[in-house]
Formats: structure tokens, sequence, C-alpha cells
């Protein structure tokens, strides 16, 4: 998909992987590539045409898991590079092991990536592949380099392997397998292949160098035996490749031109190199191979994001599901609130350098606030309602039943977004702590008339409700625990929003409100950091010890009318409090349910 780039941008943060392919284009360096429409081996690409696509990436998840935020980041760096050159990104499902795999989040998966604005429709053509697609390439590889004395069936016990493949200090020591003639290893591959070995009892590994500086070069395993069934190809395969061999040869099949990954594959790529160079001279790939580059991983603050620990929080009930609102997937952030333009904002802004990064949380929302402050509706609500009484509203209006119509701007600077009604009665919801029975010093919201010490009466505060009129607090009921049931205020006449004189009367509090006859009962969530320390686990620490207990508490709101008519995931802002969002799980019409997004202000900032 493409989208021109806005001249008002920002210039986009430092990225080194930009710097690299625009070397490339200026070098020309993909320039003569084929594609042949689908992937394929050497031949099939050489029968195509010159690829349409400057640059190839692709997105390759595994489908184990949902995706969290660190993969959106790679999500909108991928795709993000594809269209600023030209190029077409690749969604892959790289789902070569059998065990972990499942439907469900390959649907998921697909579901996250279109909702973050992407696509993998380009040139006419659907660019989602599945990495099981390429088992049989992959064997034929394999036994191509078995023939070229390049790999070889190693039938030592994993604690053998383990044991002779040395560490950084002391080379290793090769298998008593691996002189085995090709003929031999390709006997032997074939019967791994045909289920005539069980499970563990060999596996094919490359013949590189038992001493080599980098452990991954050591003879790295290719294939094991493992009677599983696939998501995709059932119970046809009893060998798999495993994710080393494989994701080289996916990359090199679909044409990606730029491999990027996470940092932690930096040892992996002189063995990608040399798989892909082998096959090409072995006429199976074409030149130019892919390349891989490696970028640092993105990590959340006050979360963690890995796929193994979210499945924890998920089945010990830490949290209620993968989509809760508090979890970094890319669901729960959805369900959070979080728009896509914010995660891709979010992705732009920390560029892509060569290590990890800690994003704090406030960045994050930062980048939501920057999308919706133009955007969302505004609306009032109260969320810790206590009620307010206006004493004398019949000797003003004629009747205590008077409704007084109230307007306000649906948005205050976007006029065009028209109005939204509401009416001001004798009795309203106002927020508990906007009444102060005894103020602190410098409170300005509602408080009682008081005694002086020389007995002088000083009449209680005035406040001014907001696009309704001034009112001045005359006292306050208790019940018997000594909790403020109701605040007593009278009108101050002439003081009516857009009247004449209305704001000859000064006051310095202005309060939110909601009308007791027209507003509408809402259930509120209210979130907070899941952890209580930014690096749930740093240092080895158990992220269980830092949970933050806090992390959801649920408000019985008032809201204005105007929001039963909200549809889920609609986005609003509430004034002084901040975003929220109609769950798309729970909210219905006349049964609204909000999730704060984020409060307007990081409260937190020192
Ligand atoms: P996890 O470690 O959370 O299980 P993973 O790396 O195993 O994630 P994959 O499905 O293999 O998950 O990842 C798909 C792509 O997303 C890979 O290219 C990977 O490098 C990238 N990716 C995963 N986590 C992050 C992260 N935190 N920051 C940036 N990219 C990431
Ligand atoms: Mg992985």
């Amino acid at each position: 998909m493409a989208s021109e780039p806005s001249s008002t941008a920002p210039p986009l943060p430092s990225n080194f992987l930009r710097g690299i392919i625009e070397r490339d284009l200026e070098a020309g360096t993909w320039a003569g590539r084929r594609w042949g429409g689908s992937p394929g081996d050497a031949a099939h690409h050489a029968a195509g045409a010159p690829d349409p696509a400057r640059i190839r990436t692709r997105f390759p998840p595994e489908p184990n898991g949902y995706l969290h935020i660190g993969h959106a980041k790679s999500i909108c760096l991928n795709f993000g590079l594809a269209q600023q050159y030209g190029g077409v990104c690749h969604l892959r499902f790289d789902d070569t092991n059998p065990e972990r795999e499942e439907q469900e989040y390959v649907d998921a998966i697909v579901e996250a990536v279109r909702w973050l604005g992407f696509d993998w429709q380009a040139q006419g053509h659907s660019h989602l592949y599945y990495a099981s697609d390429y088992f049989d390439f992959m064997y034929r590889a394999a036994e191509a380099l078995v023939q070229a004395g390049l790999a070889y069936v190693d039938e030592q016990t994993p604690e053998q392997m383990h044991a002779t493949r040395g560490d950084f200090h002391t080379p290793g020591t090769a298998s008593p397998f691996r002189d085995r003639t090709p003929a031999e290893n390709l006997a032997r591959l074939r019967e791994m292949r045909d289920g005539r070995l069980a499970d563990g009892a060999a596996v094919l590994r490359a013949r590189i160098d038992m001493a080599s500086p980098n452990l991954n070069l050591r003879d790295p395993t290719l294939y094991r035996i493992k009677r599983a069934v696939h998501h995709a190809t059932g119970e046809r395969w009893c060998i798999y490749p495993m994710y080393t061999y494989a994701h080289p040869i996916e990359d090199a099949l679909e044409r990606i031109t730029h491999s990027i990954c996470t940092l932690e594959f930096e040892d992996q790529r002189p063995f990608y190199d040399w798989l892909l160079e082998r096959l090409a001279e072995l006429g199976l790939l074409a030149h130019p191979l892919p390349r891989q580059y490696e970028f640092g991983r993105l990590n959340l603050s006050h979360v963690v994001t890995s796929k193994r620990r979210l499945r924890e929080l998920v089945a010990e009930g830490h949290v209620q599901g993968w989509d809760d609102p508090r979890m970094p997937t890319i669901f729960g952030l959805r369900r959070r609130g979080y728009t896509p333009a914010s995660l891709r904002a979010m992705a732009d802004g920390s560029g892509a350098s060569k290590t990890n990064i800690w994003l704090d949380h406030a960045v994050l929302e930062g980048c939501l606030r920057a999308d919706l402050e133009g955007q969302a509706p505004r609306a009032m609500a109260v969320l810790e309602p206590l009620r307010l009484v206006l004493t004398n509203w019949a000797e003003v209006w004629g009747s205590d039943a008077h409704i007084e119509p109230c307007q306000a701007p649906v948005h205050p600077q976007r006029p065009e977004l028209g109005q939204r009604a509401f009416g001001l009665g004798r009795e309203l919801w106002i927020e508990r702590e906007d009444f102060a029975a005894e103020p602190p010093k410098g409170y300005f919201r509602l408080y009682p008339p008081r005694t002086q010490p020389d007995g002088r009466l000083l009449p209680g505060n005035r406040v001014r409700l907001k696009y309704g009129l001034v009112v001045e607090c005359t006292g306050f009921e208790c019940d018997a625990a000594g909790t403020v049931t109701q605040v007593l205020a009278r009108v101050v006449p002439d003081t009516r929003s857009g009247t004449p004189g209305a704001d000859a009367v000064k006051v310095k509090g202005t309060l939110t409100w909601v009308g007791v006859h027209d507003a509408v009962a809402a259930t509120v969530n209210l979130y907070d950091r899941l952890f209580t320390e930014a690096q749930p686990e740093a240092g080895g620490r158990d992220w269980r010890t830092v949970l933050n207990p806090h992390s959801h508490r649920v408000a019985s709101a008032w809201v204005e009318p105007a929001l039963a008519a909200a549809a889920r995931e609609d986005r609003f802002q509430f004034e002084r409090h901040g975003y929220f969002v109609a769950d798309r799980q729970t909210h219905a019409p006349g049964r609204p349910v909000f999730n704060r997004i984020t409060t307007l202000r990081d409260g937190r900032a020192a």
C-alpha cells in the first residue's frame, strides 16, 4: 500500500537501515533481480521478469502466540521501509516448528497486521506466504548439501553432540559420523525422511568447521526427526528443518533483499550467508542473495514483552486474557484504545539502531495523545459521583423540574463537528474530589460557609459549572459514617454561560458535571501499569514480585447523554480525565463500558 508522505511530517529519527537501502539503490545492488511471480528456486526466478519491487522485506512471525508491541515495531519497520522505497513487504508465517503452531494464531496475526494499517497486496499479487510451503525445497536442498559433502547425518546422542561442541575457548571435536560418504549420508537421510528412525535418533548437520570461533558454524543441525502433526502439512513429514536452516532459505525463495531481524541473530549471520552461498553454488538459489541486518529489540517499560511471559501472565490469571487492556499485545493495546496511527508513530519515532531499547510507557501515551487531541470528540463524565443539589432552582427558573438546555462544542478547535447537547437541572453529579468539607490551602472547588475565629461567617465557595452557570456552596449532608452524601449550593443569578455579563462574577474553579436527569450510567475501567518497576525482570528478578496489585479499578460513572449512542471502539476525550474508548468486547448501547486509554497529561513526569 502506498501513502503520500506528508510535507509537514517531522524528519524521521535515525534509522541505519534506510542508509543501507539508499546506498544499495544507488549502487544498483538489487537491480538485476528477476522475480518469477511467486516464491521459488533459481530456475523459477530466472524464467521471470525483472523484479518490479525495488526492494523486498518481510515480516516473518512464528504463529505460536499473539503479537506484541515489539512485533508491531517490526511490522512498521518492514512494511514501512517497503513503502518508502517502492518495495514490497511479504507477510510470511514461519511455521516450520510443528509443535507450537495453531491456526488461531495465524488468523490473529493477519488481523493484527491489517489493523495496524498494512497489507501484503502488491502488483496484483497477495504476498502472504507460509514457510511450510517450502518444505519440499528445503528437503531437496538438504539432499544437495549431502551430495556435495556439505552435510551429514549424525547419530550421536544429543548429550554427546553437546559435549563435543567445545566452547568459546575450546574447539569442538568431530563426530565419528562426520566422515561418512555422501552416498551413506544420503541413504541415511532418506531413512530419516521415511520414518525409519526414531525421534531423536539422528540429525542432519551441516559440515562446516568444528573449530570455528563462531559456535554457530560448528556443524549446526539442519534437520531433526519429530513425529508431530503440523497445522498445515499434517503427518506428511516426520523430519522438520531447524529455524536457522529454514529461515535463510525462506528469504531466498521469496527474493527478499533486506532480511531484517533482531540483534540476537547477529551470530547466525555467518551461517545464513554460508548456507545461501552454498545453495547458490549448487544452482538451487539465484544471486543476488538476501542479506541479513540486525536491529535492537524494542521493550516497553512496566510490562514484559516476550510471548513466553505473556503466556504465563494469561495462564496464571494475572490478567483476563490475551487482549486484556493492560497487556502489551497488539490486541491488548487495541482494546485499551490505542490507535493504529499512535503505534505507527511510536515505531517511526523509535528509529532503528544497533542496541536494544527500552521505550518508556509515557512515550507511547504521548503518541496516543498527539493522535487523538485533534480528533477525539469531547464529553463530560463523572467517575466518582457526588450529588449536587441546587436549592434555589425553582426561585431562579420558576420550577424545580426546569431543565436548562446546554451546549458544548464536540471539539473546541473543530467547529465543523458541531455541538453536543445536554441539560442542566436541579440535581447534578459532580466529582467527589470537587467538594471539601474542610478545604486544604489553595483549594478552589466547592466548600461550605465557614465561621472565622473572630466569629465572622465566610460564604461558601463559588465555582462555574462548565457550560452552565456559577453556583455557591451552602452546605452538605453526611451519612452516619460521616461520608458526604450530597452537597448543597445555590445558583448565582445572571451567570449563565454565553449570556451577556455572565463573566462579571469571577471564580477560580470550573467543574465538570452531568445532569442527574439525563446522565447515562457507565462502567469505566481505569488502568494503571501492570508492573511497579520499569524493567520487571531486571537483575533476574521474578516478575511476579513486582506485579502492580492496583493495575485495574472499575468505576461506576455517569456520562453525558450523547455517549449512549457510542459504538464499540469509539474514542473520546472525557474533559479533564483523559482519553477513553468504548470497550470492544463488553460495551453495548444503553450499557456503556469505557476503558481509560491514558490521562490527559503524564502525571508521573517529574
Ligand atoms: P518473542 O521473543 O516475544 O517470542 P519472537 O522473536 O520469538 O518473539 P517471532 O514470531 O519469531 O517472535 O517474531 C517475528 C518478528 O518480530 C521477528 O522478525 C522478530 O525479530 C520481530 N520481533 C520480535 N520481538 C521483537 C521486539 N521486541 N522488537 C522488535 N522486533 C521484534
Ligand atoms: Mg522467535
